[in-house]
């Protein structure tokens, strides 16, 4: 048994049968072959051996004109592990003996291969790991060829094991079959994270290496409350989740019954609990869980699960489809925020150091005016059926607003010109996840129609931590007080204008948080679908009065471990059944 820890992400455990990657988001399969067909996939592993041999000699002689021998000689090295007796001998011993297919027998072969070197002390050692998976990733792609599946064709549950997910990846998988994740790197404001959290996948990520150590198949534990994942659990570990798995079940099924009761407080002050959605699908859930609306729908996805950039009909299916099914619930929709770690199949620009103060978001949909006008004249279509709103994002000054809104215009005077019938009085909003946006709200509040607060970006920005590198994790904390100030900034400049105000960050649907947030005055949250009940319960068993209190202590500490601490002392004070 071997325990990992890493960092929870999406709550649940999660018990099953392992799913790996390769290193090019690849599955490696786990078969077995028939006894009589033992000799022909001997030869047909021998005939990968022979084609990725030739492959690298081939690369060795263009190297080796283009730049001179010694440059070619870097591939020696891999020709000879290739082509060494041993390989032939260790892979050619599990089929024989054990039936494994030729494929998990050389992923499991050189998985134990990499792992001597990433034992070994010496960081140049251990980097050469990746030589052994680049041979790994050879042989597989001349076993599999066109057979090269991904994480759309899953036939069973699974708990995928991955290095990281590509946007691509995480917006594509089966979700009938994935029931956990687990990747070596990535961090809780990801999009894995987020993807995870919208389907109700336990996940936990960061980890570290340790692919080296399974091929899939071994039994796995995802534990997405604590952040561990157990490698071959023993009886008593695998009973003990076991248990915790169904009393997960247990405290859902007590949850839903609050379903159809209002969000309120014990004074009876409503809140609002609005859902965050990624896929239109998502909706149902979001009416399974009594969402007042949809505070955030994260369209970018749409580009993320696509292999083309998607056309104006293909958002307005899905923005009808959301809309529809939320029969005059408010939806706001979210224009694209690609960039960063949300990137599509599209051209990216070349300089991209720090792509999360580069191109992204906003900035990118102004330097792409065609994409961005497409995507609006389906949201105004879609603004007949239902309560739309829309929402900028990443908007870091008032001139960005401002041509954002001036592309709005455009496209609605477009549609008026052709006829098309559209909301002429939709809100418009922004989100708030930039300092600069903040230090400026009394001039945003004029100009737009609501906020919402999105302390993902604003913990990342505030504090310059990046919210999705596992490194600095013990660094990015949305409770931090310096991140506290500028929500509560932001809350009492909607409250003088007013207008409403949302928060949407991950922290919302964070039952820890919910008491801080209706004390610093918020009254609408937005949170995954799944968190919905939780919070609900929150609400209803505190008074706003105490709220305050727990804010204003909370808002006069000077850490973030502090605020955290107090904050969960004081959820076991006022709702003993999240006390944990
Ligand atoms: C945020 O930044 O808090 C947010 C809600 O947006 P995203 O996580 O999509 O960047
Ligand atoms: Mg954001």
């Amino acid at each position: 048994m071997k325990q990992l820890r890493g960092i929870a992400v999406s709550p649940g455990v999660a018990i099953g049968e392992a799913l790996v990657m390769d290193t090019e988001g690849f599955r490696i399969p786990r078969r077995f072959v028939a006894r009589d067909a033992v000799e022909s996939e001997r030869e047909r592993f021998r005939a990968a051996i022979g084609a990725a041999g030739r492959e690298i000699e081939e690369n060795r002689d263009l190297v080796s004109r283009e730049l001179g021998e010694k440059y070619g000689a870097i591939f020696e090295a891999h020709l000879e592990i290739l082509r060494h007796s041993r390989l032939r001998e260790d892979v050619e011993e599990m089929i024989t003996q054990r039936h494994y297919s030729p494929e998990y027998a050389v992923s499991r072969t050189l998985r134990r291969y990499a792992q001597v070197f990433r034992n070994l002390r010496s960081h140049y050692l251990s980097e050469r790991a990746a030589d052994i998976f680049d041979i790994e990733k050879r042989l597989l792609r001349h076993l599999l060829g066109r057979r090269r599946e991904g994480l759309a064709q899953l036939t069973s549950p699974v708990l995928v094991l991955a290095h990281d997910l590509m946007p691509s990846e995480a917006a594509n998988l089966d979700r009938r079959f994935v029931r956990g994740i687990v990747t070596e790197v990535g961090g809780p404001g990801s999009h894995t994270a987020i993807v995870a959290e919208a389907l109700e996948i336990p996940a936990v990520l960061g980890t570290g290496p340790f692919l080296t150590e399974v091929s899939g198949g071994e039994t796995v534990i995802i534990d997405g409350d604590q952040g561990l994942v157990v490698l071959h659990p023993d009886e008593e570990t695998l009973a003990r989740y076991q248990h915790e798995a169904e009393e997960h079940r247990c405290l859902a099924a007590r949850l839903e019954q609050l379903r159809d009761l209002p969000a309120e407080t014990k004074e009876g002050e409503r809140i609002k609990l609005l859902a965050n959605i990624e896929f239109p699908e998502e909706v149902e859930h979001c009416l399974a869980r009594g969402a007042d609306g949809v505070g955030l729908y994260r369209t970018e996805f749409l580009y993320l699960g696509a292999k083309t950039e998607p056309d104006e009909e293909v958002h307005y299916q899905a923005y009808c489809q959301v809309v529809r099914t939320m029969g005059g619930r408010p939806v706001v929709i979210r224009t694209f925020d690609l960039g960063a770690d949300k990137v599509p199949h599209l051209p990216q620009p070349e300089d991209q150091r720090n792509p999360f103060l580069g191109l992204r978001s906003i900035r990118l949909a102004l330097r792409n005016v065609p994409m961005f006008r497409t995507q609006l004249r389906a949201i105004l279509r879609a603004s007949t059926l239902g309560q739309v709103k829309i929402l900028f994002p990443l908007i870091s000054t008032l001139l960005e607003l401002r041509q954002a809104k001036l592309v709005l215009a455009d496209v609605m005077e477009d549609l008026e010109e052709h006829g098309v019938e559209f909301d002429r009085q939709i809100e418009v909003g922004i989100m708030v996840e930039v300092p600069s946006a903040v230090m400026m709200i009394d001039r945003f509040v004029e100009e737009c129609d609501f906020l919402s607060i999105g302390t993902n970006d604003l913990t990342q920005y505030t504090l310059a931590v990046d919210r999705s590198n596992k490194d600095v994790i013990p660094l990015y904390n949305p409770t931090d007080p310096a991140v506290l100030k500028l929500i509560a900034m932001t809350v009492e400049a909607a409250r003088r204008r007013p207008i409403p105000v949302n928060l949407c960050g991950q922290m919302s649907g964070n039952p820890a948080y919910t008491m801080l947030l209706l004390g610093l005055g918020l009254r609408q949250l937005s949170v995954p679908p799944a968190a919905i009940p939780e919070i609900k319960r929150v609400c209803r068993s505190v008074r706003v009065a105490d709220c305050r209190q727990v804010a204003e202590r909370a808002m006069a500490m000077e850490n973030a471990r502090d605020i955290e601490l107090f904050l969960r002392g004081e959820l076991r004070r006022h709702v003993p059944e999240f006390g944990a």
